[in-house]
């Protein structure tokens, strides 16, 4: 099938490789442009921002097959505020919070002291993943209240504690399907430490007690249930950030899209047709489809550009060495264990935060690490900042 994928970052190239696997016609585009039902057979939009500024809406009236939610679903992603609201009337567990509007510091701050423990700010609307502060005591709590509540509404939460795992849900609207979990690695420095960033790298499957379908019938259903019975299914990913906790798993956010670089770790492993797994939700028939996922672990490590994530250089020339092509849409490697995925990429050039990503597979995470850094040693441009340690809190990941 002719598969249009809206947007141009790792994630994206992720997307057009499962598809092509699978021997599709795959095309990336910055907006749908001028396609018509006659050029397309199905759109993936890959970024948040297309998806609230309504691609999957205009691709409806064009009668265009759209894997992903409407703009008005959006929300679930792009206000936090209305996300926990949803989550918690639907009895999703989550940290207690609150919700105050722009310039509410006072009242934030009153409700902080009357809870009594500490919290996590987070402002209400899409920040590109700098809208949240995790403050380390009383007094960088109270300023990054007053900070925060000077940018807009924004939501105090509960600080809970635990190992974080990604599960992307494949949603038809009725019911859906989980990829294998995932653990993103957010800190820019090794050992978990420095500003958040896009994410750093990612591994999966990841080694935790909770079954996948056990998750999405807590996390996901509640939300799939919700929005069938308003009469407008939810089609396309939907994805709750999970935070292991002593209490059992708990919902930190959803996203209504594919994450990154989580997706560059888990679409190697499905075995599945993903162009014909999404199209059956559109179609909301999920079940049509049955899933495969293959035996073996996927570690990804993104190399980015010096400056990263304050402001990223670019510019500078990439070389490869161990790739047997210098044609970026052409992902492979001399490695049949590895992949890589261009992101921030321009004529061979650097050209954003995230430059690019390999993924690296094995029979076991030592092995998928070992393949992902011997083919990242074959990848070069003055300052690369590469994260020697993704899959660190995995047992035995560090063995090789
Ligand atoms: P993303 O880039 O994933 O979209 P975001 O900006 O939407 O991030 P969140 O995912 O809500 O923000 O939070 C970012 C990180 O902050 C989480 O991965 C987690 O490590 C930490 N965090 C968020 N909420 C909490 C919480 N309630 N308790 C403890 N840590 C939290």
């Amino acid at each position: 099938m002719r598969v249009v994928v809206i947007g141009r970052g790792g994630r994206e190239h992720a997307i057009a490789w499962s598809c092509e696997e699978h021997g599709h016609t795959v095309s990336l585009a910055d907006d749908l442009g001028e396609l018509t039902a006659d050029d397309v057979d199905l759109v993936i939009p890959g970024p948040e921002a297309a998806l609230v500024d309504g691609v999957a809406d205009e691709c409806s009236f064009r009668k265009i097959p759209c894997f992903g939610p409407t703009s008005k679903q959006a929300r679930i992603e792009s206000s936090k505020g209305f996300s926990r609201h949803l989550a918690d009337s639907l009895g999703v567990p989550g940290p207690v919070y609150e919700r105050f509007e722009e310039l509410d510091a006072d009242g934030a701050i009153a409700w902080w002291r009357g809870f009594g423990k500490p919290v996590v700010v987070k402002l209400d609307g899409l920040a590109a993943g700098k809208g949240v502060i995790v403050p380390a005591d009383d007094d960088e709590t109270e300023a990054a209240i007053r900070s925060t509540a000077k940018l807009g509404p924004f939501v105090l939460e509960e600080r809970i504690s635990g190992p974080e795992c990604s599960l992307l849900a494949l949603c038809d609207g009725n019911s859906a399907v989980a990829l294998p979990l995932a653990q993103d690695h957010k800190r820019i420095g090794e050992g978990d430490t420095g500003p958040n960033t896009g994410g750093m790298g990612a591994y999966a499957p990841a080694p935790v007690a909770f079954d996948a379908t056990e998750l999405l019938a807590t996390f996901v259903q509640p939300i799939l249930d919700y929005y069938a019975s308003s009469g407008t299914p939810y089609v396309g990913v939907l994805y709750a950030g999970l935070m292991l906790t002593a209490d059992g798993p708990r919902l930190i956010e959803y996203n209504c899209r594919f994450g990154d670089p989580e997706t560059q770790a888990v679409l190697p492993l499905l075995e599945t047709d993903l162009a014909e797994l999404a199209l059956a939700c559109t179609r909301h028939d999920v079940s049509s489809v049955p899933v495969g996922v293959r035996d073996a672990v996927a570690c990804t490590v993104v190399a980015a550009a010096p400056g990263y994530p304050a402001s990223p250089s670019t510019g500078a020339a990439i070389t490869l060495t161990g790739f047997s092509t210098t044609d970026w849409a052409n992902r492979s490697s001399d490695d049949p264990n590895a992949i890589l995925f261009p992101a921030g990429v321009s004529d061979g050039r650097t050209a954003g935060g995230r430059v690019l990503a390999v993924t690296g597979l094995g029979t076991d995470l030592a092995a998928a690490r070992a393949a992902a850094y011997r083919a990242m040693d074959g990848v070069s441009f003055p300052n690369m900042i590469v994260r020697r340690d993704i899959g660190w809190r995995a047992p035995g990941a560090m063995l090789t």
